[in-house]
């Protein structure tokens, strides 16, 4: 079950370069929760190294493979180019750890399942994918083997935001795995939306631009949906909004499409034959040629682009063009990692790195933290509340350390469950 990339620091890395610890011929089936690379990322790896078998997701998660698994590939092809280019590899040559033709085989692999649907994935297992409302297709994976229940949360999603349904509650289990990201944060109070007025606000008045750093699945359809949102109730101006990202133009299509996942409200909107991810004055940007003509454009207008860090990414010729003008409104509106621009520009730089020159920092920089996409603590602890009865055990994952641990002792203590975190390569009877 899961099949994921270790992301981050290269120490994290490099353990996706490690022999996998079963023979990946071995493998029956694999589960998929969600499209984010750190839950599907290995897929074609596995495939590579001889996995023939099917690869089970949600509909939404198999639309956003297709979206991700080719791109993950090309930037391998590209980082392993760039590598024995420069000659910057102890491993000569540098090798992807797999290619589009592998992601494309992993593709043919994958066999979508509707929600609520029981599929079979190997001998007397039974599964069943449940909406865990965290973006598109994200999955609590629930399995029943030889009358023993397991039940992974996969990535938990939140209560009563925009767009995904709140996370189905399950009834039991005999063996929980529970997502720990926040395991140990609430999320800010407000909805996020005072900044976003703010920011536009700002924009309008200056008559400049203003950028959103934002990750093409999921947040980016956020965004998008509150600015609709924020417009039609006349709190912001309608300003052009210009969607410069390839991956999200794909990704906000595969979201209007399913429109089963999507909450009562996102589905009144369509009811009445509006577009939900579709501000007023909206238009899309695909080929290079059309982003940069933004460049001539004047503001006032809003331009979407990823990545959501300003790590690379169309963004970051947005903000060597418009960083120094004061006019410029910048908005981040998820996580901005150490040791990226996104964090480097939230800290208060005044000036910052961009191909290779030093840009001076004159525009005004924003930030929300409300827009999160995981469930909080309390969030968490709510889905924990809905089982009828308690797990035999319980074991956090996929969280840091101390949230990790932190969520394990609120579930001791608050639940009176027994839990546990779950520790790298453990094996547990479930
Ligand atoms: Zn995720």
């Amino acid at each position: 079950m899961e099949c994921g990339l270790f992301q981050g620091l290269r120490e994290l890395r490099e353990r996706n370069w490690r022999a996998f610890p079963v023979p990946a011929t071995s493998i029956d089936a694999v589960l998929l929760s969600h499209a984010h690379l750190d839950h599907s990322g290995y897929a074609p790896r596995l495939v590579r190294e001889g996995f023939a078998g099917p690869i089970y997701c949600s509909r939404g998660t198999a639309e956003l493979l297709r979206i991700m698994l080719p791109d993950a590939a090309h930037l391998q092809e590209e980082e392993a180019e760039f590598r024995n280019r420069k000659r910057a590899t102890r491993h000569q040559p540098a090798l992807p750890l797999f290619t589009t033709a592998d992601a494309a085989a992993a593709l043919a692999q994958v066999t979508p399942v509707a929600f609520g649907e029981p599929l079979t994935p190997g001998r007397g297992i039974d599964a069943t994918f449940h909406p865990s409302g965290h973006i598109l297709g994200a999955s609590i994976v629930d399995v029943a083997l030889a009358g023993r229940r397991l039940v992974y949360s996969g990535d938990l999603g939140r209560y009563d935001v925009p767009v995904m349904k709140d996370p189905v509650p399950i009834a039991a289990a005999d063996t929980l795995l529970i997502e720990s990201t926040y395991g140990n944060r609430e999320h800010p109070d407000d909805d996020g939306t005072d900044v976003i007025v703010r920011a536009v606000e700002r924009a309008a008045r200056r008559r400049g631009m203003l950028l959103m750093p934002a990750f093409a699945i999921g947040r980016t359809q956020d965004v998008l949906y509150l600015l609709r949102e924020l417009e039609e109730a006349g709190r912001i101006p309608r300003v052009p909004v210009y969607l410069d990202t390839p991956m999200g133009v794909a990704a906000t299509a595969a979201y209007e499409k399913h429109r089963d996942e999507h909450d009562a409200a996102a589905r009144h909107v369509v009811a009445r034959g509006g577009r939900p991810f579709m501000p007023a004055t909206f238009q899309v940007t695909r080929s290079v040629d059309e982003s940069k003509a933004l460049n001539d454009v004047d503001g006032p207008a809003i331009i979407i682009a990823g990545s959501g860090m300003a790590a690379g990414g169309r963004i970051l010729h947005h903000l060597r063009r418009r960083l120094a003008d004061e006019r410029t409104t910048v908005l981040f509106v998820g996580y901005q990692a150490v040791g990226t621009r996104g964090r480097l520009l939230r800290d208060g730089a005044r000036e910052i790195r961009i191909f290779g020159e030093m840009v001076p920092v004159r525009a005004a920089i924003m930030v929300t933290d409300a827009l999160s996409a995981h469930a909080d603590r309390a969030e968490i602890l709510r889905w924990l509340r809905g089982f009828r009865r308690p797990p035999r055990m319980t074991y956090a994952v996929h969280g840091e350390p101390p949230a990790a641990a932190a969520l394990r002792d609120a579930i001791v203590k608050e639940l009176g469950w027994r839990a546990d975190v779950a520790a790298d390569g453990a094996r547990v009877e479930v």
